[in-house]
């Protein structure tokens, strides 16, 4: 299916005229890049400021750049509130027009009678319809409400499922309705369970349990990889949304308790790649930035990335069985 976005053109309009900005910066993320030429040339052909599209890879709110324009426009994420989100920058969150009833109606008859909702941003808007859609099929929904990093009920971040874990108990399963594995296997983690994923782009109802215990064997793997490493680095993210300098500190700690024998040094980074970390020729690293690099992008390191959770299992601070998500939350 041929997925559209509302990028808001008109109400960007009106805020560059009706602020006088003289310089714009557009901020795409990698799934939406494709367009960017297309909407920096509708907006510029009606507005007199200089419109200049950031080059660099983008994956979430968390990430502001640094800039001399005078609006930053930010598509494809909800703010992330408690981060701090000076006037500069707009959220246009790129609503997305697929029907989601469709895969709905698929997934009814393989969901338990108690869900809980959740979705993306660029489906958000489509909660309160997909509820009553599915109050009528006769399940009983909730959508949860999570912490100061997420905008909207029923939101989930790759970072952050804190919307499931509120509530969890009251559910028996989860309906996820998006693209892509990473956010349901964040939920799958973060609260123990079922979690049905409903495709409304690929039109396709899936579980993730398999994508879950695959992910688990890998990560099992990679602690057992690092039991050699000596030398580690800690990876501190320089994107504002993505610092956790607390938890980079009790990395640290941790790795230097005496009984250990292990060494650590914190290295601050912007976007992080595979060759910058291999110049530096440690053993091993536990990244405090997204999440999503340790786990998503494994294969393409050469030495082990962990997680602090994964940490504290290589460092025998935590049992196998208490593997939890690695998740960024309001206040770290
Ligand atoms: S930290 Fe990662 S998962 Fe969280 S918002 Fe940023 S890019 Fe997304």
């Amino acid at each position: 299916m041929m997925e559209k976005f509302d990028f808001e053109i008109a109400r960007i309009i009106r805020t560059i005229n009706g602020r006088g900005c003289r310089k714009i910066l557009l901020q795409f993320p990698e799934g939406l890049k494709r367009k960017a030429a297309q909407v920096a040339v509708a907006i510029s052909g009606q507005v007199k400021s200089e419109i200049i599209i950031h080059g660099e890879p983008c994956f979430g709110a968390c990430d502001v750049p640094r800039t001399s324009a005078d609006l930053i426009i930010h598509f494809g994420h909800l703010p992330i509130p408690c981060l701090d989100s000076p006037n500069s920058i707009m959220f246009i969150q790129a609503k997305s027009d697929v029907d989601p009833m469709p895969v709905l109606e698929m997934a009814v008859d393989k969901l338990p009678r108690k869900i809980g909702l959740l979705t993306t941003a660029q489906h958000i808007h489509m909660i309160v319809p997909a509820m009553n859609f599915l109050e009528e099929k006769g399940k009983e929904v909730l959508v949860g409400k999570g912490d100061g990093r997420l905008f909207a009920e029923g939101q989930v971040l790759g970072c952050n499922a804190s919307v499931a874990r509120n509530v969890a108990k009251k559910v028996d399963a989860f309906l996820f309705v998006g693209t892509g594995n990473f956010h349901p296997l964040a939920v799958a983690l973060a609260s123990s369970k079922p979690v049905i994923i409903a495709d409304p782009v690929n039109n396709e109802v899936r579980d993730i349990s398999e994508v879950r215990d695959r992910m688990l064997r890998q990560r099992h793997a990679t602690i057992e990889k690092a039991r050699e490493a000596k030398h580690f680095g800690i990876l501190l993210s320089e994107k504002p949304g993505q610092r956790r300098e607390k938890m980079a500190d009790y990395v640290k700690k941790i790795l230097a308790d005496k009984q250990q024998h292990l060494d650590a040094v914190i290295v601050e980074m912007d976007l992080v790649t595979p060759q910058k970390l291999d110049a530096f020729g440690l053993d091993a690293w536990v990244s405090t930035a997204c999440p999503r690099l340790a786990i998503d992008d494994y294969a393409a390191f050469s030495v082990p990335v962990l997680t602090p959770i994964e940490l504290e299992i290589l460092l025998g601070k935590r049992a196998w069985n208490d593997y939890v998500f690695d998740e960024i939350l309001e206040g770290q």
